[in-house]
């Protein structure tokens, strides 16, 4: 009996956790994902200060202040940022600020230098409407003891600031999952043998380029074990170099073919064959089991099949293994621009193209749909998720994708 898709994920997550925490500097942090929370240990910003150029002052001595009847105040000083005031702020008088810099104690306003003559010794004050505004509190943004960053976060630009915000030099984050990928099959070289593909002896491993990239793009870090002939030791021979890794992904000799034996293989070496048949086109053959504490995903070989089961079913598991909290994708409502029919009882994930537009998103297919044709998944930025109980899905009806990437965002006109 062939497993559904979800109850194929659900047995390749149940045995997968987060990996332990490492320690990684700052600057080499991002995309990692934080494995501890991260408290802060002072209060940020630091001092009262100023959003403004201006001057300080008490809402008090301006709160009249207009163009035909303006306030003129002497200035005891001016403060940079980084520079401390050198007393509290007295009634009747201002000091001269900068953006950033420390409010004087007693000041409770900045008026912007706008709404001023500028001047140095004494200021005349033509508006009021700054009274009682632009000072930033002291911890406005975070308190001394308080969660800067949870546990789980993935660190982007905006993270990997507030951890540098509260001092974090050193950030502990889940370690890079270790990643082995192995493509068999006699028919296969890679690239520096493409004299034997155009002499029509051979095909060029596409696979061992698109998993590895998939996986690179996940934080994961690769051993590269290449391409092996389909011939069971050899391929047992091969796997050995998997040896300390997380996760192994293969693809090919998945299927009932004469020739493919990859889960005899690894059963051989130990692993629980876990899944091998998923109900789903394209990628039906799907082969998950543990080597003792390594994961094998045994993807099919036909290049479409492979990125799209990656898609699936090892996106999540490396998610999950890299400290990631939301693991799935969250489909997106789409609506057809064309008819589309399926052919068996079989969740359909076909090549698509998806757009934006004023009303929603809307799809249509990139063109055939065979599982060897992989300019269909370089066309597409999305899969089309057909139900197998959906034979025919009409145009502008409503059906579900799952976006590849963020191609589908991206416009040649700003767009706002
Ligand atoms: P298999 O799963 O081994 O039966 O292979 C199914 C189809 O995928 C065959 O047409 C293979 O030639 C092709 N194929 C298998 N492995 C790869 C690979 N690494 N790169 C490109 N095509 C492959
Ligand atoms: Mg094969």
């Amino acid at each position: 009996m062939a497993s559904t898709v979800r109850e194929a994920l659900e047995r390749i997550l149940s045995n997968a956790a987060p990996l332990p925490a490492e320690h990684v500097p700052l600057r080499e942090a991002l995309g990692r994902v934080l494995a501890e929370d991260v408290r802060s240990p002072i209060d940020h910003p630091p001092w009262p200060n100023s959003s403004m150029d201006g001057y300080a002052v008490r809402a008090v001595d301006v709160a009249r202040a207009k163009v035909e009847l303006p306030v003129v105040l002497p200035v005891r000083e001016t403060v940079r940022a980084g520079q401390p005031p050198a007393a509290p702020l007295t009634a009747g008088l201002a000091v001269r600020i900068m953006t950033g810099a420390p409010v004087p104690d007693g000041a409770d306003s900045v008026i912007r230098v706008e709404d001023t003559d500028g001047g140095e010794e004494r200021v005349t004050i033509l508006d009021a409407r700054d009274a009682g505004r632009n000072v930033r509190p002291r911890a406005e943004d975070l308190r001394a003891g308080e969660i800067a960053l949870e546990r789980g976060a993935v660190l982007g630009p905006a993270q990997l600031g507030v951890l540098a915000s509260v001092g974090c030099a050193s950030v502990p984050v889940h370690r890079r999952p270790r990643v082995a990928v192995l493509a068999s099959g006699d028919e296969l070289v890679d690239v520096d043998q493409f004299d034997a593909v155009r002499r029509g002896e051979r095909i060029v491993s596409s696979n061992g380029y698109t998993i590895r990239a998939s996986i690179a793009s996940l934080g994961g870090d690769i051993v590269d074990l290449g391409i092996v002939a389909d011939d069971p030791r050899a391929y047992a021979e091969r796997v050995r170099g998997a040896a300390g890794c997380d996760l192994l992904v293969t693809s090919g000799g998945v299927s009932v073919g004469a020739f493919d034996f990859t889960k005899d293989v690894l059963r051989s070496l130990g692993a629980e064959l876990a899944l091998w048949r998923v109900a789903m086109r394209p990628g039906a053959p799907l082969g998950f089991g543990m080597l003792a504490d390594m994961a094998w995903l045994g993807l099919p070989g036909n290049p479409v099949s492979a990125m799209v089961t990656f898609h699936l079913f090892a996106r999540p598991l490396l998610r999950r293994l890299r400290g990631e909290r939301n693991v799935f994708q969250r489909p997106i409502d789409v609506r057809l621009r064309e008819d589309v029919s399926i052919a068996a009882p079989l969740t359909h994930f076909m090549r698509a193209i998806v757009e934006p537009e004023r009303d929603g998103w809307w799809v249509r297919l990139t063109g055939p749909q065979g599982s060897g044709l992989l300019t269909s998944m370089a066309r597409a930025n999305a899969l089309l998720v057909v139900p197998p109980e959906r034979v025919t899905i009409r145009a502008g009806e409503l059906a579900r994708a799952l976006l590849l990437g963020d191609a589908a965002l991206s416009s040649p006109v700003f767009e706002l």
